[in-house]
């Protein structure tokens, strides 16, 4: 059976210890160079758009939503097929969450769904690069209108879209450097965005605090003087973590090349296999896969997690539809309402998938699949 095998695993290497080492002997911890550094480094992933790292993709979300201003009456219209902090940064951010239907196939929110669900109140579009294939991102553009565009792109940085890089595209792009992510800085995330958004999320990042005596209402009030125009958090991620960001951005090419590797293995592997079928990839996207979303047909889902869990494979389900939470339950909302992440949800298994599996690893779970099936 051999040992437990993970999902998900991050690939650090002496390189990566010896950047957070040298910060660690430093003088700066936080709110130093290395912060800038790793923010310049993102902005290399991004065509150029300026990046904030901040504390974790969850702060990411919620430091993008701020920053578009977003407060109680407004709307955002999202994918319900996510991790549940893409729609409850929203409602922290006093919005109503619209969920809209996601494609049967991608999982990505549907062009079509979001714009019947935008009203006059919508105020932001959120899609999610599920698995890390881009949304249909110039479609989702148009549909948003006067709203703004935000790309929830935690499990797509390195990616691109019709020769575009992810984060030169949306309005706002949000990361996340969680360990079973395509890179890990332990706990972080970024917000990418170019101009006032920008700022408003580096302010928000930092308790909204202005330094610069030109922006001050009080500037004569002494040099120690920095004041608050709105309000804000503690979202700064430190120089420690941000040295072993930019250490592991120099691997994501190879990150991302390793996946891809893994992915056409898999997809290879169970092409004759009746009773599932294998993740899509749509013209123009250059995906980088975070997620191997299998989908078991028959209503055999259970029964394939539980074999598979039972052989030592770590496989995960991802994801439970946003407002099947009780907390959006609570809030009125009913199972049923986006029918096809709903069905994606029954059938959706994740398989093993990080750069440091081995090719036995994968014959492993390739195995593992096909062995349900001849029981
Ligand atoms: C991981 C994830 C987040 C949250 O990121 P954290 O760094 O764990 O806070 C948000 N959205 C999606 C789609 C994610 O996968």
């Amino acid at each position: 059976m051999g040992d437990f095998l993970p999902y998900g695993r991050q690939s650090v290497v002496d390189e990566d210890v010896e950047a957070v080492a040298a910060v660690l002997r430093g003088d700066w911890l936080t709110t130093g160079p290395a912060v800038a550094r790793f923010e310049s480094d993102l902005a290399g992933h991004t065509g150029g758009v300026p990046a904030v790292a901040v504390t974790s993709g969850t702060a990411a979300l919620h430091a993008a939503y701020a920053a578009a201003g977003l407060r109680d009456g407004d709307e955002v219209v999202t994918s319900p097929m996510t991790f549940v902090a893409t729609a409850a940064t929203a409602v922290l951010q006093g919005a109503k969450v619209v969920f809209a239907d996601v494609e049967a196939d991608t999982a990505n929110l549907d062009p079509a769904a979001a714009k019947a669900a935008v009203t006059s109140r919508t105020k932001v579009v959120a899609a999610v690069d599920y698995a890390g294939h881009p949304a249909e991102l110039d479609e989702l553009k148009a549909v948003a209108g006067d709203a703004l565009l935000l790309e929830d792109a935690a499990h797509s940085i390195g990616g691109a879209w019709h020769g575009r890089p992810v984060g030169s595209i949306a309005d706002l792009t949000t990361f996340s450097f969680f360990p079973t992510k395509n890179l890990t800085t332990a706990e972080g995330g970024a917000v990418v965005a170019a101009g006032a958004l920008l700022e408003r999320a580096r302010a928000f990042r930092n308790h909204g605090l202005v330094r610069d005596k030109a922006a001050q209402r009080y500037p004569g009030e002494g040099p120690w003087h920095q004041e608050v125009h709105e309000f804000g958090l503690n979202y700064r991620l430190p120089d420690v973590l941000c040295a072993l960001g930019s250490s592991q951005l120099e691997r994501l090419a190879s990150f991302k090349r390793r996946r891809a590797e893994i992915h056409a293995r898999y997809t290879e592997a169970f092409a004759d296999l009746d009773g599932v079928r294998t993740p899509v990839c749509r013209d123009g996207a250059d995906p980088v896969w975070h997620l191997y979303a299998l989908r078991v047909l028959d209503g055999r889902r259970r029964a394939m997690f539980d074999h598979l869990r039972e052989l030592g494979i770590g496989v995960q389900v991802n994801y439970i539809p946003a407002y099947w939470h009780p907390v959006f339950e609570d809030l009125g909302y009913r199972r049923g309402l986006c029918p096809n992440a709903e069905r994606f949800y029954a059938e959706e298994l994740s398989l093993p998938l990080f750069p440091a599996l081995t090719e036995s690893d994968v014959d492993r779970v390739i195995d593992g699949v096909r062995a349900f099936f001849r029981a």
